[in-house]
């Protein structure tokens, strides 16, 4: 812990945290250093993590990346925070991250970017862009996530690192800051899917305080690796393993760059034992409109709590108590938030819903469907995570419609629900990480936490 903070000191320049408490962070290693002591350990007691700024935290302030939340103070944890602590993990802050989850790049946070460690003029990717650049900067082991488009698996990919979106509802939702409650999911993001197994079976499983927490048992999803492990010949350890590639995911226009890593990546796999067949999935490139439509929606909604009056800032002059809402919300909201919120109030409205909501709603299950029908001829489905490695910083940040074009191959396992993981393949385009994607069904983390440990 101390070597970790003196290391996040000497490298503030990364923009990777919004908030350090040496104090609490020390005091938390002496308590776990007690537990191992008693021989009340878990592998994970005593090891420094931080929270992306997404989860509400009691001992730290919480901003999700907004000016509309400066100073507000939490007065309870996030059950994925609680979880970790109660593991004996030692937090030493916060995470720098995109305004309430939505960005591509880190560039949307009121508190300035995080640059990518393999090349500072380059962005870590978002919107968990601070998780991503402590855990490859090695300012970090492990860190939280969210990922409701992307945003766990795409930094992943742009910085070198393993994280894993899980199935929609493994992981609490309580006190995860909403940006799109039907998308939503925390996940951890570490050095190795190894170290994924060990966050992911702590952080996961049933709470009563999330009513879309899926009930299911609590899953060692580090145990069940080392048994697939070890039932598994040395040499061929996904041996039978079927893996799907989407013909849509390899499109003309992926990058050349990307694209040599993940086929590298891939005949890595087909010698560990696996076999590669192509599926489809169809609607790929629908799931762009689809997803910026049904996000926003429910961003527009979630986002009216921000009203001067029950959390963080508020105006300081204003007439009315409507001049007071508005005078908040336009000092307090950053351009992408605003803009979401006038996207998804605009599909929601009167007149517009049947064209818009109504027909993405109708468009998402039928790409849950898609996967379904993929997955009666493979087991896994494989593919890039992000069609180019990371771009450089202000690359995209006049453009919105291009950064919403390059979340292509993480929105598809989103809407679906499914359980997604980056993983790293190789290097592209001026020696910048390449992610290769693993996609498995409903529940399926063990069996992608075994397939993506056996290629590493
Ligand atoms: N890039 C996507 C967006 O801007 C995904 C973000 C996320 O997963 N939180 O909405």
């Amino acid at each position: 812990t101390q070597h970790l903070l003196a290391r996040v000191a000497d490298h503030q320049q990364l923009g990777a945290f919004v908030h350090v408490d040496a104090d609490a962070a020390l005091a938390a290693a002496q308590a776990a250093d007690a537990r191992r002591a008693a021989g009340d350990a878990s592998a994970l007691t005593g090891v420094p993590i931080a929270h992306k700024d997404i989860f509400v935290t009691a001992g730290a302030p919480t901003t999700a990346g907004s000016k509309m939340l400066k100073g507000y103070q939490s007065p309870f944890d996030a059950t994925v925070v609680a979880r970790l602590s109660q593991a004996g993990m030692v937090s030493l802050g916060k995470l720098n991250c995109d305004e309430f989850a939505m960005g591509s790049a880190n560039e949307n946070s009121a508190w300035g970017p995080a640059l990518n460690p393999w090349d500072r003029a380059r962005v870590p990717g978002g919107s968990s862009g601070g998780s991503a650049t402590a855990v490859a900067a090695r300012l970090l082991p492990a860190a939280t996530g969210t990922d409701t488009g992307g945003s766990i698996r795409q930094p992943a990919s742009f910085t070198g690192i393993t994280g894993i979106k899980p199935t929609y509802g493994r992981c609490s939702r309580y006190g995860m800051i909403a940006f799109a409650s039907s998308l939503d999911q925390a996940g951890p993001m570490a050095r190795s899917a190894e170290d994924c197994a060990l966050l992911l079976s702590a952080m996961s499983g049933f709470d009563e305080r999330d009513a879309t927490s899926a009930e299911r048992p609590a899953e060692d999803f580090h145990r069940q690796m080392l048994e697939q492990r070890a039932g598994a010949t040395a040499a061929k350890p996904l041996q039978g393993l079927r893996i799907g590639l989407p013909k849509e995911f390899f499109p003309d226009a992926l990058a050349a760059d990307v694209n040599g890593a993940v086929r590298g990546a891939l005949a890595e796999l087909e010698k560990l034992g696996a076999t590669l067949v192509e599926v489809s999935l169809p609607r790929t490139e629908l799931s762009i409109p689809v997803y910026y439509i049904i996000a926003p929606a429910e961003a527009s909604s979630n986002l009216q709590r921000y009203d001067g009056v029950r959390y963080g800032h508020r105006a300081e002059q204003y007439g009315d108590l409507i001049d007071m809402y508005k005078k908040t919300r336009a000092q307090g909201f950053g351009a992408e938030v605003k803009r979401r919120i006038m996207i998804g109030t605009y599909v929601l409205s009167h007149g517009y819903y049947d064209a818009y909501y109504l027909q993405a709603q109708k468009l998402r299950r039928m790409i849950a469907d898609d996967f379904q029908r993929c997955f009666q001829d493979c087991d896994l489905i494989a593919g890039p995570v992000a069609p180019s490695v990371a771009w450089q910083l202000g690359a995209k940040s006049d453009d919105p419609v291009a950064a919403y074009l390059a979340d292509i191959f993480t929105l598809p396992a989103s809407l679906a629900g499914l359980p997604g993981m980056s993983i790293p393949a190789g290097f592209g385009e001026a020696r910048m990480p390449v992610g290769l994607q693993l996609i498995g069904n409903y529940f399926a983390e063990g069996q992608l936490l075994h397939t993506a440990h056996a290629f590493q």
